[in-house]
């Protein structure tokens, strides 16, 4: 396998166990973070353990300059990307009667804005190889709201209608274009809540439990794979049956 993917906020979390799911599948990995510290160093490691090659590439993916120049070292490494997972996210949530408007804008920024940033700089490669996957990473509360996170479920939201969309404009060149929306995934996004609201949230799933960042990663391995050749603009949930 000579496979190329490209991971944005790739060193914790989902992410990093993207890219080490498909380490393990034999992908060479570009791994975008923003900040350097020791989650990125260990990830770095962990994935070059697998034998794979692995780029890591500075950069706020809200930054248009920063995505184009993530892509252009990704493609000076491998010379292709063939597979990009928009997996970079924040929240901030607050009740709207409460919520600042940078808190709102920052949050589209970076989860809406972001996609297409990155997205953007890496389509004109996929078009010129007529060949590509691009997987982003959505949300369930992108399809169902969520009270306190007007502005996150408005950038999941958004997310969801750039995929179909995208998928629409780039199907006759080969690229598919598909969408996760994980439920409640064990993940420092979600640690911030109280264990007690944990265990609640938990009581409401059919499967009774938190997901894994592997149950995420390993349907954007599906998804990524040639076992999904005939999938574009859908949204997979991964949530254990929350929303049905
Ligand atoms: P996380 O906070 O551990 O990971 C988010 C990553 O994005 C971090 O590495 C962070 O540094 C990076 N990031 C944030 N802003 C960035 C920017 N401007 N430029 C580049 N990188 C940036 O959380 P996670 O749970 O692993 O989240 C991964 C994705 O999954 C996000 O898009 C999130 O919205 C989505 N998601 C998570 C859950 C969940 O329950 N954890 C549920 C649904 C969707």
């Amino acid at each position: 396998m000579d496979k190329v993917v490209l991971i944005t906020g790739a060193t914790r979390g989902i992410g990093k166990q993207i890219a080490l799911t498909l380490a393990k599948e034999g992908y060479n990995i570009a791994l975008n973070f923003r900040t350097e510290n020791e989650d990125l160093t260990k990830t770095k490691e962990e994935i070059e353990s697998i034998g794979v090659q692995c780029l890591s590439v500075k950069g706020d993916v809200s930054n248009f300059e920063e995505c184009e120049n993530i892509v252009k070292q990704t493609i000076d490494k491998f010379g292709k990307i063939d597979v990009l997972v928009n997996n970079a996210g924040m929240t901030k949530d607050m009740l709207l009667m409460r919520m600042k408007k940078e808190d709102f804008e920052q949050v589209i920024d970076v989860n809406l804005v972001g996609t297409f940033n990155m997205t953007k700089n890496v389509i004109s490669h996929m078009l010129k190889a007529r060949n590509g996957r691009i997987i982003n990473i959505s949300s369930v509360v992108g399809i169902s709201g969520n009270a306190g996170q007007t502005n996150y479920s408005a950038s999941k939201a958004g997310i969801i209608g750039f995929t179909k969309s995208l998928a629409k404009e780039v199907a006759s060149r080969n690229i598919l274009v598909n969408a996760v929306a994980p439920g409640f995934i064990q993940t420092n996004m979600t640690d911030v809540l109280k264990e007690e609201v944990k265990e609640e949230i938990a009581k409401t799933i059919p499967l009774k439990r938190m997901g894994k960042p592997e149950d995420v990663a390993n349907v954007v391995k599906f998804l990524a794979s040639e076992d999904s050749s005939y999938i574009t603009g859908q949204v997979i949930n991964i949530d254990g049956g929350m929303l049905m």
